[in-house]
């Protein structure tokens, strides 16, 4: 495992951050940048998409896309150290994740070189935002048993159904769909995927109140909604083969650091620092100090196993499966950490109001964030099942509806 930069690499950081001195401020310690959960709001909305024209003129917009599209062409090493040193500054949310992280390279690898040229420069300056309609009210992890479906009249597709959970659906541009369109074939055999317009007729996005207050979630209706079938992605049937590229982009992105939300141990501990009982701050309970102590010793743990995938991407391998085992520890931790300290901060811990809580509330909106990264990107039992499976190479579960024509495949719904 190599700790240090190579020469290459301190020379690339260096350029990073001598471009983001010059154009952002550093964040105060003890601050952080707003995270996703606070992004419905449409001044933060512009302020993140012009830092993302801003990066897109300097060429910082997208690392390891190719010039062609905007990008600087380099490696996912560089890619990790730019987000280590932009994170160093107070930026707006990233609200692109979607289209940059998932949807951009879905295209690159199943779109037609038109498709690309269309939707790729755009994404890329965050003109037009993305959000991905996968997930419906009864189908989340088993993906493939979704029911919107889509039915071919002439040179249009007509979309008809629900998603929901759709991230952003109510300021985004386009959204990736999959949609059924057989039913007479095994459920990931029936499968198309396509691009949506989401200001065309037929597609309404409610927003979904949340419990932090925020309103990041939509359902997203479909009614006699149509799509050109120049917007279909790869061949009708082969919606699942695309589908899995964008799920396996997904869990890379969260797996390299998007859990998102909260302080880290420092912030813990300058937590435990501030907050006193009778006997003086609670940092000087030894039993607090032991709780601390081991989220630290288990936070070391992440970023040595994080390390090893930075190594991997150095000398230019393919990580292992240390994503999965990354976000399933990691997720968890934060929201035992989060926790912790509201536990610590007493009464206080209670409220939102920033002017009664402790660091500004950012323990309590981790605190209510948290839930949701141990489901996004792959449940934690689905991970479990995954590094079971893939990982630990034991017997996989038996998968009963797998070769059933979907239609007459048995559910509480179809009466
Ligand atoms: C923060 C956040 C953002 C999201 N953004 C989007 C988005 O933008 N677009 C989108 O399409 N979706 C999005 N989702 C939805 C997400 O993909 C689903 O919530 C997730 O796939 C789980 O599906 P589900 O909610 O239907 O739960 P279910 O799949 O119904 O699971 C319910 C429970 O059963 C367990 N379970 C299910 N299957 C198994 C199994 N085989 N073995 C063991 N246990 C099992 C699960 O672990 C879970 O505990 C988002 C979710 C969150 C939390």
């Amino acid at each position: 495992m190599d700790f240090d930069d190579t020469r290459e690499e301190a020379a690339f950081r260096a350029e990073a951050r001598s471009w983001l001195e010059a154009n952002a401020s550093p964040l105060e310690p003890g601050e952080t940048n707003p995270g996703l959960g606070e992004s419905d709001d449409p001044d933060t909305i512009r302020a993140a998409q012009a830092w993302q024209a801003k990066k897109a003129d300097a060429g910082w917009a997208c690392i390891t896309w190719p010039e062609a599209y905007g990008g600087r062409g380099g490696s996912p090493i560089q890619s990790v150290i730019w987000g280590q040193e932009e994170g160093k500054f107070r930026v707006p949310p990233n609200v692109f994740g979607i289209g940059l992280g998932m949807a951009g390279p879905t295209l690159m690898a199943h779109g037609s070189d038109v498709q690309q040229q269309r939707w790729l420069p755009k994404m890329l300056r965050g003109e037009e935002i993305w959000c991905q309609l996968f997930s419906e009210p009864a189908a989340g992890s088993d993906l493939a048993g979704l029911r919107t479906r889509a039915e071919r009249d002439g040179d249009d597709w007509v979309v008809n159904g629900q998603k929901i959970w759709t991230s952003g659906a109510h300021y985004c541009k386009w959204g990736i769909l999959v949609a059924r369109t057989d039913p007479n074939v095994p459920k990931h055999a029936g499968l198309s995927y396509f691009v949506v317009d989401m200001e065309s007729t037929g597609v309404e996005a409610r927003q979904i109140r949340q419990i932090s207050g925020g309103a990041n979630f939509n359902e997203v209706f479909f009614t006699d909604a149509r799509i050109p079938d120049a917007n279909r992605i790869s061949e009708v049937g082969n919606g699942w083969a695309v589908a899995i590229t964008t799920l396996m982009n997904e869990r890379a992105s969260i797996g390299s650091g998007g859990i998102g939300g909260g302080g880290g141990v420092k912030d813990l501990i300058a937590l435990a620092r501030e907050v006193r009982d009778e006997r003086g701050p609670l940092l000087e309970n030894a039993g607090i100090r032991e709780r601390i102590a081991d989220y630290y010793v288990r936070t070391k743990g992440l970023q040595f196993t994080s390390y090893r995938t930075l190594t991997a991407l150095s000398r230019g391998q393919t990580p292992g499966p240390e994503g999965s085992i990354g976000k399933l520890v990691a997720a968890k931790m934060r929201q035992d950490m989060a926790s912790l300290a509201l536990e610590l901060q007493g009464l206080a811990g209670g409220t939102l109001d920033p002017s009664l809580a402790v660091q500004d509330a950012a323990w309590q909106e981790a605190y209510l964030w948290a839930p949701g990264m141990r489901i996004a990107g792959g449940t934690d039992e689905i991970l479990r099942n995954i590094i079971a499976e893939r990982v630990l190479r034991l017997p996989p579960e038996p998968r009963v509806d797998k070769e059933l024509a979907f239609r007459d495949v048995p559910t509480g719904s179809q009466g």
